[in-house]
């Protein structure tokens, strides 16, 4: 061997070389990873993903339920913006979280996991709405030990999850049974109960926490002269779900873009009926999320694109051809078409009904009768937060967290 075949070892007397020197020293920081930083119900899914590595199964869940009491509801209908975050994504492919969570959620109602509440405090709060935003909020304040009331208007819990998503998203076992696990808890949910006057409803109650969701279909003026049924999306699912679906006729027409008029549409493909989805706006600026709009057109859901219904004559829908400006906002190109279909759903959005909350002292609301939270989620009414309704179409997941949100100091409403 050569001495030139040899590398020359380092000079240790010099600063600049080469070799087992360390001149800068690293500085590690404890940062929140993407996925913890967009989950809407605040997980620390870092560290649970961690446990279940391990094989820490009962832990990894009990670690979610720090944030959200429902992961076998979650792991099923969450839009999983955690996954879509991902940085893993940019190398191969991320994490799946959402099945995992779907995993821990089923083997905890599978072993019947549950939690053991702190001692009782004293105090009574009355929860007014059983989605999953009060039954959240009700799990949270139980496992402190408070004492938990919750009122609800409907003949069931569960809110949107029972009367908005479908059933063959959500099977209904899954959900009653996590809504179980929150009642044995000691949280009692009283039905058909709807409230209407909530200064006297709270009296003996050292809080309120409201939580009634967005049920008011937004209506749009069509003229229409001998049309079929003209029905809102909501109040469907609902019918449908009580087994009180109204009578369609062979094809129907739904007017709107976003989750709800997929999950419209595909409940009417399941009921025999050819649905078709008119929308205002193109594919890239629909509010549904994409798999959501490639699900239903699978199922046989036609979509027309850039179109509006200008009046409707029996039948015939007459519909304007729209395009787009340079922001996304459709407009009108004054072309029309006729499409054929027997009636119509609307699903343009809901409203929040908060009408029973304007004598109460303190309260201030925005124009759309959303009231108007502080970043602790606090009305002005001493005694009283607000989880005001719907998940903001940013988040696009189950509100879930009553907690997480006031983590964050977001408040909730579409
Ligand atoms: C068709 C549809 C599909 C959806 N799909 C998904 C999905 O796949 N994934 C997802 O993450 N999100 C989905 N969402 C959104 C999700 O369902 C909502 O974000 C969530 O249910 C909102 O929770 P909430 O508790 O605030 O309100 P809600 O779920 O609306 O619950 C409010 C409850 O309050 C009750 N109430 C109202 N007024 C009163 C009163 N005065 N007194 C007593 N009780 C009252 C209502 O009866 C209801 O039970 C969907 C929504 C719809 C409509």
């Amino acid at each position: 061997m050569r001495p030139t075949d040899l590398t020359t070892p380092p000079d240790l007397t010099h600063e600049r070389h080469t070799g087992p020197f360390r001149t800068q020293r690293p500085n590690y920081h404890d940062l929140l990873p993407p996925c913890n930083h967009a989950c809407p119900a605040g997980e620390n899914i870092q560290k649970w993903l961690t446990l279940v590595t391990e094989g820490k199964y009962r832990e990894a869940w009990e670690t979610i339920l720090r944030d959200n009491p429902m992961p076998a509801v979650h792991g099923r209908v969450c839009y999983h913006p955690c996954e879509a975050s991902c940085n893993r994504d940019k190398l191969d492919g991320s994490v799946s979280i959402h099945a995992v969570e779907r995993f821990l959620g089923d083997l905890a109602l599978k072993e019947g996991w549950k939690l053991t509440p702190a001692p009782a405090t004293g105090k009574k709060i009355l929860v007014v709405g059983a989605g999953p935003s009060g039954l959240s909020c009700a799990y949270h304040l139980a496992l402190m030990g408070h004492s938990v009331e919750i009122r609800e208007a409907g003949p069931l819990p569960g809110g949107m999850m029972h009367f908005g998503i479908p059933s063959y998203r959500l099977p209904r076992n899954v959900l009653e049974e996590e809504i179980k696990r929150i009642e044995d808890m000691g949280v009692k949910i009283v039905l058909n109960h709807k409230v209407e006057d909530l200064a006297v409803e709270k009296e003996g109650f050292d809080a309120v926490f409201i939580a009634v969701g967005a049920h008011l279909g937004k209506r749009t003026d069509i003229p229409a002269r001998d049309a079929g049924k003209m029905l809102d999306a909501v109040q469907f699912l609902k019918d449908v779900e009580l087994g009180q679906a109204p009578k369609l006729g062979r094809r129907v027409a739904i007017y709107g873009g976003g989750n709800t008029a997929m999950d419209a549409a595909r409940v009417a493909r399941r009921m025999g009926v050819e649905p078709l989805i008119i929308y205002r706006r193109d594919r890239d600026h629909m509010p549904a999320h994409e798999f959501e709009a490639d699900e239903a057109m699978a199922e046989g859901v036609n979509i027309h694109w850039l179109r509006t219904i200008k009046s409707i004559e029996e039948t015939s829908f007459t519909v304007e051809v729209m395009e787009l400006d340079e922001k996304g906002r459709p407009r009108p190109t004054g072309q029309f078409e006729t499409l054929e279909a027997d009636d119509l759903i609307l699903a343009l959005g809901q409203d929040t009904d908060t009408g029973f909350l304007r004598e109460i002292p303190g309260l201030k609301f925005q124009v759309d009768g959303t009231v108007i939270v502080n970043k602790h989620m606090m009305t002005g009414c001493p005694g009283s937060s607000l989880e005001a309704t719907w998940c903001q179409p940013s988040a696009r997941s189950l509100s879930l967290s009553a907690t997480a949100r006031r983590r964050r100091g977001t408040s909730t409403h579409g």
